[in-house]
């Protein structure tokens, strides 16, 4: 490749030609053209089914893989990912739909999530689904509406372990949460489900998201099948689903590394006969969302002004935060940093120049590239945000400022 050199190790995912980014195969400019109008965003099936792959060759074959929906609930992804992955995990009744639209086995579709609806314990139970409870009145709703429809619900207990996944993005255990049973409770939910005649398959455990430092999963992993571990003993019944959590991260912002997956499916690999001596029955799994669809997805914006405020250059596009919160620094985050970005169609120019890439609210934060070193750019020119295949559309506040919505195609 010649010209200017990328600016961020996603950008090599995606092949260049004749100064033009490829996604799925497919120039961009062409796929603009396809697509018909722009923002939107493009996710790469190759890339999905790689990321896959890449994990399964890192993970023990006795460990399923799930993939977490809300990372990107594009039907058409969802449904991609349903032909590569063991499990679909759910955090909503419209989810579900998804899910179950997939063809998916309902035993291998899992719902997790706080406040779930009585309407959405019922869709689930009837669906057959594993549902998660969250609270003792999840347990006590999941017993009533097993019983008012005649099925078994398939219960696993959600657990907020006391501890935490060190260094990650976002905090989802630990501490006081809304999120799951504590640890401690646990005993004393098993007794009640019991007591409601339920079954309790097993346990999900969930630490944190977004971590970069094998290190640090391996720790949480083992603190994580130590708990499970405990909490089996205490369970009435055989162990037989345990689902430990995923938080596999991507790199985002400049000096960030890809996360190293050999030292976590070792660990894995030596953890698994105290699983299996222990809990004989059990189906360990993790999930993932944004490790698996994450890198594969760009979203592309046209420029539609250009224009020099008191010295700085801004590219003002039609897209921006109400499509992608995440790359403007989410309504103001304490420090911002830049989200990989490119202008498409020049790749390859080494002609550069500092510039803000804006998007068409009204508000200074409505920002996708701060004073970023770029090829110089033009009206018509496509702006790519590199690492925009989790957490993007469905993230964002589709609503503000009433501009269209953006188009998503899988290529
Ligand atoms: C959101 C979520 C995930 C997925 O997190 P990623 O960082 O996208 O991998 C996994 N498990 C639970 C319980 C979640 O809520």
């Amino acid at each position: 490749m010649s010209g200017a050199k990328p600016v961020h190790a996603a950008q090599t995912l995606f092949p260049v030609v004749d100064d033009c980014l490829h996604v799925g195969g497919i120039p961009l400019t062409r796929l603009a053209e396809r697509v018909g109008r722009t923002p939107f965003y493009a996710y790469d099936r190759r890339l999905v089914a790689e990321r896959v792959r890449h994990v399964r060759a890192h993970l023990p074959a006795a460990v399923e893989l799930h993939y977490s929906i809300k990372a990107n609930p594009m039907p058409a992804l969802v449904q991609h990912l349903a032909g590569l992955v063991d499990g679909l995990d759910v955090a909503s009744g419209g989810e579900l739909k998804v899910a179950l639209d997939t063809g998916m086995a309902p035993d291998c579709i899992s719902f997790a999530g706080p406040g779930k609806s009585d309407a959405e314990l019922r869709q689930a139970v009837a669906a057959g689904v594993a549902i998660h409870a969250e609270s003792e009145r999840e347990i006590r709703s999941l017993a009533r509406i097993g019983e008012e429809l005649g099925i078994a619900p398939q219960l696993v207990l959600r657990i907020n372990p006391d501890f935490e996944l060190k260094g990650s993005g976002m905090r989802m255990g630990g501490g006081a949460k809304q999120f799951g049973i504590d640890a401690e409770e646990a005993p004393r939910m098993l007794a009640l489900a019991a007591g409601l005649g339920l079954d309790v398959l097993g346990f999900h455990i969930f630490s944190g998201s977004q971590s970069l430092k094998a290190e640090a999963i391996v720790e949480a992993q083992a603190q994580t099948i130590a708990l499970a571990l405990r909490l089996a003993e205490a369970a009435p019944g055989p162990v037989r689903t345990l689902n430990i959590g995923g938080g596999f991260g991507i790199p985002y912002f400049p000096g960030e590394a890809r996360l190293d997956l050999a030292p976590i499916g070792a660990a894995l690999e030596q953890a698994l006969p105290r699983v299996k001596a222990a809990a004989p029955q059990a189906q360990l799994s993790i999930e993932l969302g944004r490790y698996l669809v994450g890198e594969a997805g760009v979203y592309v914006a046209r420029v539609v002004d250009r224009k020099v405020s008191r010295g700085q250059v801004f590219l003002v596009t039609d897209g921006g935060l109400h499509h992608h919160l995440a790359a403007s620094g989410n309504f103001g985050q304490v420090i911002r940093k830049n989200y990989p970005v490119a202008i498409g169609n020049r790749m390859s120019a080494l002609d550069t120049e500092a510039v803000s890439v804006v998007g068409p609210l009204c508000t200074p934060l409505d920002l996708l590239a701060d004073r970023m070193e770029l090829p110089r750019a033009e009206v018509g020119d496509l702006v790519v945000v590199f690492q925009s295949g989790a957490y993007g559309l469905s993230a964002s506040p589709g609503g503000f400022l009433s501009h269209p919505g953006a188009q998503e195609v899988l290529v």
